[in-house]
């Protein structure tokens, strides 16, 4: 199969679907693959590297979709290349259709066969594409809480470790997902007293046997969060309730509970938030001030780190872009119920429930 590695153009994204590394194990199974010219350099990847690699440079985005079999991005195609997808060829990146009706649309019109990164999940009901980005998300929001932290960024001034002799911050991080269990991780290895709350007594169960002894385990709860809230120095939102809005778990009225230059980072930010006060931010103006408390809500953290971004995501993306080359997108679909829960448009039909219930279409 040719394979097509296509440059993203959403303004300000960096990351690319495969590195080189990747290239050498797709050409190992027997197919080839062309790499669109500085397709890489946002991550760290240059066109030489891709061609010591095997594959091809190619100039334009038209060349890549006119040869390949199956095109490949990090973020859903934009406008200006739905006209380019073609029937008979498979679309392979993150496309989150549910929320994006013209997209829908132009990806049925193409004929194309989609396969959502998103929707790949596990029998466990995990889902695989998107967790490497919620790792990233979580080591990255301790990171961007210590920044908000500093007095220079309207912060206390306090460090999240402390010193010898000087105690270090309090951090409590809300939902202990993967993007909690990667900010508690985060915090405690700094040194911080880290509370992490969720509401799932087994998960909890789980946590608190395999975390440092700096992280102490809460049952999630308005009573909980607002007795500790006076005490904290950062708080952490990483709560998902899977297909809806985030839940306010803290409210406008909390913040009264908290110190002034304290800091807010709502990771949940693209579910909505789970702070009542959160708005989303982008990475040249992260942060907000509500009452004296920072908030940070950048809606799309691991952009702000697409070497390890890509790395993370390409680690993930690498066996199914594998298997649905060597088998085919049917067989492949045939033989791992992972792929085909993603495959999410084939030849002008909606095959994914949840798309279809979002724009009141049969299944
Ligand atoms: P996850 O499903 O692994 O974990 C969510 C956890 O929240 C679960 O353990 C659940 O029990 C818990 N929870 C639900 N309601 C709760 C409540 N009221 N109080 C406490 N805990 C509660 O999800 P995840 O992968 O960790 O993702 C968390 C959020 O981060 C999601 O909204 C996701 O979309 C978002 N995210 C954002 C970015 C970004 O760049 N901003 C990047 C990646 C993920």
């Amino acid at each position: 199969m040719i394979i097509g590695i296509l440059k993203e153009i959403k303004v300000k994204e960096n990351r690319v679907c495969m590195t080189p590394a990747g290239v050498i194990a797709v050409i190992a199974n027997g197919h080839s693959v062309l790499v669109e010219k500085n397709a890489g350099v946002g991550s760290g990847f240059s066109d030489e590297e891709y061609i010591a690699a095997g594959a091809t440079m190619i100039e334009t985005p038209a060349e890549i979709f006119k040869k390949a079999d199956m095109v490949m991005h990090v973020k859903e195609p934009q406008p200006s290349e739905y006209g380019m997808l073609r029937k008979g060829q498979i679309l392979f990146t993150y496309l989150h259709l549910a929320a994006d009706e013209p997209q829908t649309k132009a990806l049925m019109e193409s004929g194309a066969t989609c396969i959502a990164y998103e929707t790949i999940q596990k029998a466990d009901k995990s889902l695989p594409l998107l967790t490497p980005m919620s790792e990233v998300a979580g080591r990255m929001a301790i990171q961007q809480g210590a920044k908000a932290l500093e007095k220079t960024n309207g912060g206390l001034g306090k460090l999240l470790g402390g010193v010898p002799g000087v105690e270090p911050a309090k951090v409590m991080v809300i939902g202990g997902g993967v993007v909690g269990v990667q900010a508690a991780k985060m915090a405690c290895g700094l040194g911080a007293q880290v509370y992490l709350m969720d509401i799932n007594l087994d998960r909890l169960r789980y946590l608190d046997d395999v975390m440092p002894a700096n992280c102490t385990t809460l049952m999630s709860s308005k009573g909980a969060i607002q007795r500790l809230l006076p005490e904290m120095d950062l708080v952490v939102g990483a709560v998902l309730i899977p297909g809806a809005k985030a839940p306010a778990v803290i409210t406008r009225d909390d913040l009264k509970l908290m110190k002034k230059g304290s800091a807010l980072v709502d990771v949940a930010i693209d579910q909505g938030g789970c702070f009542e006060t959160s708005k989303p931010t982008t990475h040249t103006e992260p942060t907000y001030e509500v009452d004296g408390v920072v908030h940070y809500c950048v809606a799309n953290i691991p952009g702000a780190v697409p070497m390890t971004s890509t790395m993370a995501l390409t680690n993930a993306t690498l066996p199914y872009t594998i298997e649905i080359a060597n088998k085919g997108w049917k067989q492949a679909c045939i033989d791992n119920k992972e792929i085909k829960l993603g495959l999410n448009v084939h030849e002008g039909k909606l095959t994914y429930r949840a798309v279809c219930d979002a724009f009141d279409l049969p299944y």
